[in-house]
């Protein structure tokens, strides 16, 4: 069965759309783009569309790829102190010179709605309320919207990234489910995939894992994004595996859906809170 996550997107930015048509004043958030990148110059225009779409106040902050790390600091601190925004997202990559954990950390914990910051990962390690990342929120999100039991049960996560890996496997743990982390060194990686109930993929590889490497009745999800000329791929060759498992998401259509609406959801709540 499909895990459908664009129609669970749809149904959560639609709740919200009409939240924030009550609010006093619009939810507000700003993209700091670095550089000339162009898979993200289609990113920062996804989150302009669907701040569009859900009546959100939106800038777009474009800096030159040599600017300064004393000058990308002073716009974040002026944001910080900005009570019309938010949220702020420095987008990534950005180039080389600049240190991206002191840029990240610059960003205010409360206005930090990737939850990256250092503060935010702590609170989620603790099992603290705070901000946390989109995409893990996303996975969990789904699972839960289709009523697939976490508790007990063996969750194998390929992947260790700060984005994904690792803050999905705190969620996972705070659901009682019993976590194996892979990443590129780990040795017989199939002995672990093959052991999972739910098998989470991060790693940006196309079509990665095979049937051979996924329990029969499993759930499969794939977070990759992989472009190949106009299409996208998952990390997992789709075609191989759905025929074997219970659920699995597509891609497009799957975690990037989920995505966007845990962000948009993740801004909302940024915002109630400043509003309290
Ligand atoms: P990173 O490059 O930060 O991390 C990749 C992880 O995969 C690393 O932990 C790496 O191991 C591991 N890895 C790489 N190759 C292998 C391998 N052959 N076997 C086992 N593990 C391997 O990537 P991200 O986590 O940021 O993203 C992963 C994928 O998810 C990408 O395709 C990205 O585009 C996609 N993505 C999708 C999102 C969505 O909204 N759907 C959001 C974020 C990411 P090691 O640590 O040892 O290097």
């Amino acid at each position: 069965m499909l895990l459908d996550g664009k129609k669970l997107k749809n149904e959560i930015l639609d709740e919200l759309k009409n939240k924030i048509k009550r609010c006093d004043r619009k939810p507000g958030f700003v993209v700091i783009q670095i550089g000339e990148d162009s898979a993200s110059t289609i990113y920062v225009r996804q989150k302009e569309k669907m701040a569009d779409y859900l009546g959100m106040h939106f800038e777009h902050v474009k800096l030159s790829n040599d600017v300064s790390e004393d000058e990308v600091l002073k716009i974040i601190e002026q944001y910080n102190q900005n009570n019309e925004i938010d949220w702020i997202l420095v987008q990534l990559p950005i180039p080389n010179h600049l240190n991206e954990l002191v840029i990240q950390n610059k960003i205010s914990p409360d206005k930090d709605v990737d939850g990256l910051t250092h503060f935010n990962a702590g609170c989620l390690m603790h099992g603290k309320d705070a901000l946390f990342p989109c995409t893990p929120l996303g996975i969990v999100d789904l699972l839960e919207n289709y009523k697939i039991k976490i508790k007990g049960k063996h969750v194998v996560i390929v992947g260790r990234s700060n984005l994904v890996g690792k803050p999905l496997m705190h969620m996972m743990l705070a659901r009682d489910a019993t976590v194996t982390i892979c990443h590129s060194k780990t040795e017989h990686l199939e002995t672990y995939t093959r052991m999972a109930d739910i098998l989470v993929v991060a790693i940006g590889k196309k079509a990665f894992i095979k049937a051979e490497m996924v329990k029969e009745r499993a759930t499969v999800i794939d977070v990759g994004i992989n472009r190949d000329g106009n299409q996208l791929y998952g990390d997992v060759d789709f075609d191989d595996v759905c025929h074997k498992v219970h659920y699995i998401t597509p891609v497009p259509g799957g975690i990037g859906q989920m995505t966007v609406a845990e962000l948009a959801k993740n801004v909302y709540h940024s915002y109630i809170k400043r509003c309290k």
